[in-house]
């Protein structure tokens, strides 16, 4: 007699516990039907979850007679495809992540909350054969609404969706009577016809490639059409080269192929030309997920992507998980905007796992940017991408070269000198449109006592509280706390209190005075409020008229302003004395970008730095050389250094209520190292800095401290916080700590 062997089932349950858990397939079931990528309902603890079967398992480490029961299974087909299986695997190694947490990451909460995972929008019924006989004779005198269902279902044999049904007058009650009779039923609609004729495919016809965009289009397409290819692409493209003309030619190569689209981008709101320009071009689903949308819209078009009826997938940083019937190339907008790194909570980049698909799923992958990251520069000279170069505007529009504007010694108006004031009254003159880009937002970034020097700090956070004067509070810019703008000096009661500095307010207020028959539109998170806000502001700003746009970050992104032709950047310095390496790279996107806003329409442009160094070699190098010189030469010197990219780094980070906790924690957590690595001397190789406390001891109330690991190479680093990173759980002081860990962290500081 063969015996029974036992069957586990594997399953990621959203818990901050890093492991899988096992337990006994669900009293009655069959284990053998079970496939990864199925829901379950399991009990843990006091609570029932809803996890993830990863696997079915004849081994267990634990006793079966102390395993629990699954209690169901959700879902008759898998819901989540392997290779998403795959990838979330990937990334809960790679980033040291609980399993469970990374899978809530990567799908919708309704499906965590165990929601059914048919989309209810694609419900469709139609007339049995026993319902295009029967007669209205049949059903009894009240039955109206029945006869009514009926009538229309046998009008309409192929079936009709619920919502036209429901458009039609027809509930949804009557159908379930008429289907208990046997005279209707409920299917799901099969996914959409793709069109035959591929013309049917445009909206509008797509625009004749330039000689310079030809062979980039062509490279991908080469990829595209190996079938089994995952080259990875660098689109190095000046602002206004025609990177999104590229990205919609290749999509019309996909569509025409019958494979989907995944396009990320930085930030919807701010990126919704880009949508609006996919959907203007194709006759197809565009479905956009963002944090803007309501639950079960999420769900909607994630199982419209699942069921390959949405085409195009939009979405921001977590659309990096969105589920394809039939991927066909994945594409990063901006690639080194920092909004595609995840910063709380399970903390990954969405670039990079965007190569780790391409990888699990053999389509290329596309990423594009005028000011690409240095690690996708050194990507693509070690050959790991392909760089395609788009280097000059499609328009006659020449590239502005941005001019250095000493101001040391002069005059400043709420930041500006006379020379920018002068060149904003000329653009204005001219009928063009000025930007001016100011790292600050509020009124002014200190309020002082100028009798006796006291300054309003955060009560929470090693830092001043900002001014604001619109709506008037106090806000602090690192936990959000609010106070009133105190009318007198709580130390000397002196009623002798200044603002020191600007923000964009106060320049706002300024500028108003000062170009009075002009408009001034400030774009800052405080005065645009949601897409509508933005859609606002940008409705204004297109309008045409000489006006002055004035703003902090949100100025920067994708967006063209054609009658721009005056950039100004108020505080070039700030970026220059900074302790994190990555500073540089980040000041020259920041010029690059903004600059890149001026004179993208027929009228040249001018671009002008404010700076108090107009003589650093970083600035000097930019400007003479262009971004791609400066990056290389940046790139040698991290390389002598061994700084990322040439070098690997994970810090931990720890915050507690008192500032010996955090370092507690942290030294102790630091003396488990040594043994480790006595007994893998191969991970010797891994060096670990002393824990100190963050530059900015305390924020939100908490103190900060952290540890950083350098390594050579990522191999030795990953072996090594695999076995640390378990053992950091069982440190005593752990529970009065908080703790996490970050691969490849973006900032150091
Ligand atoms: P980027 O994404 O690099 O900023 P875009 O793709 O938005 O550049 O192109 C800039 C402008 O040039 C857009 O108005 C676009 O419609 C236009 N454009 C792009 N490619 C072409 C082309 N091949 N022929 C004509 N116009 C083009
Ligand atoms: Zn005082
Ligand atoms: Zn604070």
């Amino acid at each position: 007699m063969a015996l029974e062997t036992q069957q586990f089932l594997q399953i990621a349950v959203p818990s901050p516990l890093r492991r899988r858990f096992d337990y006994l397939p669900p009293h009655g079931s069959d284990p053998n039907t079970f496939i990864p990528g199925q829901r379950f309902i399991v009990p843990f603890g006091s609570r029932k979850l809803v996890g993830i079967l990863l696997n079915v398992h004849q081994q267990s480490d634990i006793p079966s007679n102390k395993l629990k029961y699954a209690l169901s299974c959700l879902d008759p087909e898998p819901v989540i495809p392997s290779q998403l299986i795959e990838l979330c695997c990937w990334a809960s190694r790679y980033y040291h992540h609980p399993i469970g947490e990374v899978f809530a990451n990567a799908i919708p909460s309704l499906m965590r909350q165990g929601e059914n995972a048919e989309s209810k929008k694609h419900w469709c019924w139609k007339a049995s054969e026993a319902g295009h006989i029967v007669t209205a004779a049949s059903f009894k005198k009240n039955a109206l609404r029945q006869i009514e269902a009926l009538e229309i279902l046998q009008q309409h044999p192929n079936g009709l969706a619920l919502p036209m049904l429901k458009t039609l007058g027809i509930k949804t009650m009557p159908l379930e009577a008429l289907a208990q009779k046997g005279y209707a039923e409920k299917f799901l609609r099969a996914p959409n016809p793709h069109p035959t004729d591929p013309q049917a495919l445009f909206k509008e016809s797509p625009l004749l490639l330039n000689e310079i965009q030809q062979p980039a289009v062509h490279a991908v397409i080469k990829a595209l059409d190996a079938d089994d290819s995952n080259q990875s692409f660098l689109l190095n493209g000046v602002t206004g080269s025609g990177k999104t003309e590229v990205y919609l030619h290749l999509t019309a190569h996909c569509l025409q192929q019958h494979k989907q689209v995944l396009i990320l981008v930085p930030e919807i709101g701010l990126t919704s030309q880009t949508i609006s320009r996919f959907q203007a071009r194709f006759n197809c689903y565009v479905a956009a997920l963002h944090s803007g949308l309501s639950e079960r819209a999420r769900l909607e078009h994630w199982l419209m992507a699942q069921k390959g009826e949405a085409q195009i997938i939009i979405g921001t940083r977590s659309a990096i998980f969105t589920p394809l019937a039939r991927p066909g190339l994945i594409i990063i907008d901006e690639e080194h905007d920092l909004s595609y790194c995840q910063q709380d909570g399970f903390r990954y980049s969405a670039r990079d796992l965007a190569i780790v698909r391409g990888n699990i799923e053999k389509i290329p992958v596309l990423l594009g940017s005028a000011t690409p990251s240095f690690e996708s520069l050194a990507n693509a000279n070690s050959g790991r991408y392909q760089p395609l170069e788009l280097q000059s505007r499609v328009s006659d529009g020449k590239l502005p070269r941005p001019k250095l504007v000493d101001i040391r010694s002069n005059r400043l108006r709420e930041g500006l000198n006379s020379a920018s004031l002068h060149a904003i009254k000329g653009h204005l003159e001219n009928g063009n449109q000025a930007l001016i880009f100011v790292n600050r937002r509020g009124y002014a970034p200190v309020i002082i006592c100028h009798h006796c020097g006291w300054t309003h700090q955060c009560q929470f956070c090693d830092s001043a509280m900002t001014v604001h004067q619109k709506p008037p509070h106090m806000l602090c810019h690192h936990c959000a706390s609010t106070r009133a703008i105190p009318k007198q000096c709580p130390k000397c009661e002196q009623a002798e209190l200044q603002t020191l500095g600007y923000g964009t307010e106060k320049l706002e207020d300024y500028l108003n005075q000062e170009f009075e028959q002009h408009d001034v539109i400030r774009i800052d998170r405080d005065s645009v409020k949601g897409k509508t806000g933005w859609d606002k502001k940008l409705k204004q700003i297109h309008r045409g008229e000489p006006a002055i746009l004035l703003g902090t970050q949100m100025l920067t992104k994708g967006h063209h302003f054609p009658n721009v032709t005056l950039v100004i950047i108020a505080d070039g310095d700030s970026g220059l004395f900074s302790v994190d390496f990555r500073a540089p790279e980040r000041l020259a996107q920041l010029i690059v970008q903004v600059s890149g806003r001026a004179g993208r329409g027929k009228n040249e442009g001018e671009v002008l730095i404010q700076t108090h160094q107009p003589d650093h070699p970083l600035l000097l190098s930019l400007l003479s050389q262009g971004y791609g010189p400066f990056a290389q030469q940046a790139l040698d010197e991290r390389q002598q250094a061994l700084l990322p990219p040439f070098g690997h780094m994970a810090i931990i980070r720890a915050q507690a209520q008192y500032k010996n906790q955090c370092l507690d924690f942290l030294n102790q957590a630091f003396a488990l190292l040594a043994p480790i690595q006595h007994h893998h001397p191969e991970l010797e190789v891994v060096q670990a800095l002393e824990p100190t406390l963050a530059p900015m001891e305390k924020r939100a109330g908490r103190y900060r401290a952290q540890t950083l690991l350098l390594s050579p190479t990522r191999k030795p680093l990953h072996q090594l916080l695999s076995q640390w990173i378990p053992a950091l759980e069982t440190i005593k002081e752990g529970n009065r700590v908080r703790w996490h860990l970050e691969v490849d962290p973006i900032e150091i500081v």
